[in-house]
């Protein structure tokens, strides 16, 4: 089986035995939802026009991050300036509004699938998002009917750090009541991976995005998926091979 290797790999190198996955930490943009285009727009049309010299691929890799650090980061690299929390806030409200008025978002295609496999091999699905963007997280119960209970979910108003902090992984850890070894974490982002790698746990990534694959194995995927439809196909498979490699 081609995710042995990745497993036994994980398993010496964090000490365990076996993966008995009881939760899965899933992260929203670009996994539940077809949402990185529009953010990556978004992004493009509000930094472009303040002088800083970007390109619109360039901000998939910034994916995780809040908007403040990213906005911080950018102004630091190009401009070597500090801004204010106000100059932040002032900024990330172009940046929502630039979203706002995008096409609208749906929901990523083979998730609802790969929901539904999780929740049948007894799996708890938790939200773990670094995103506050109320439009998204105010559609999940529509999109996703009684997936995410309120009590399973992490959003940037749970969390003082953002992914690639192992903070929000954590967190998803505590209020599922697991530990590492008895959870995945789900993906798409190079930092969202290090997020969850960093808090110990096997850390699946979903490539739905431009990124080459190699970017998430360096960013210390254990396993990468061609695509969300490929991954529910296979997602019971894996969680089979999970249970049983020792
Ligand atoms: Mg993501």
């Amino acid at each position: 089986m081609f995710e042995n290797d990745a497993i036994q790999k994980y398993l010496s190198a964090h000490n365990e035995t076996c993966i008995t996955p009881k939760a899965a930490l899933i992260d929203m943009d670009g996994v539940l939802y077809d949402s990185m285009k529009n953010h990556v727009e978004a992004w493009y049309r509000t930094l472009s026009p303040l002088g800083i010299p970007c390109t619109r691929e360039e901000f998939y890799l910034y994916e995780g991050r809040t908007g403040s650090s990213t906005i911080r980061l950018l102004f630091d690299k190009h401009f070597g300036k500090q801004l204010s929390d106000e100059e932040c806030a002032r900024i990330y409200k172009i940046k929502e509004k630039h979203f706002i008025e995008l096409d609208e978002i749906r929901p990523m295609p083979g998730a609802d699938r790969m929901l539904q496999h999780l929740v049948e091999n007894g799996i708890r699905p938790v939200l773990v998002t670094g995103s506050g963007q109320g439009s998204l997280l105010r559609r999940l119960d529509h999109d996703y009917p009684g997936i995410f209970q309120p009590q399973y979910r992490v959003t940037a108003y749970d969390v003082k750090h953002g992914k690639p902090h192992p903070e929000p992984y954590l967190m998803g850890l505590t209020k599922a009541g697991v530990a590492p070894h008895e959870a995945i974490v789900i993906e798409n982002a190079p930092l969202g991976v290090e997020a969850g790698t960093a808090a110990q746990i096997f850390t699946i990534a979903v490539n739905t995005g431009p990124i080459p694959a190699q970017t998430l194995l360096d960013a210390g995927a254990d396993i990468v998926f061609p695509s969300m439809p490929y991954f529910a196909d296979h997602i019971t498979e894996l969680i089979e091979t999970l249970k049983n490699t020792r």
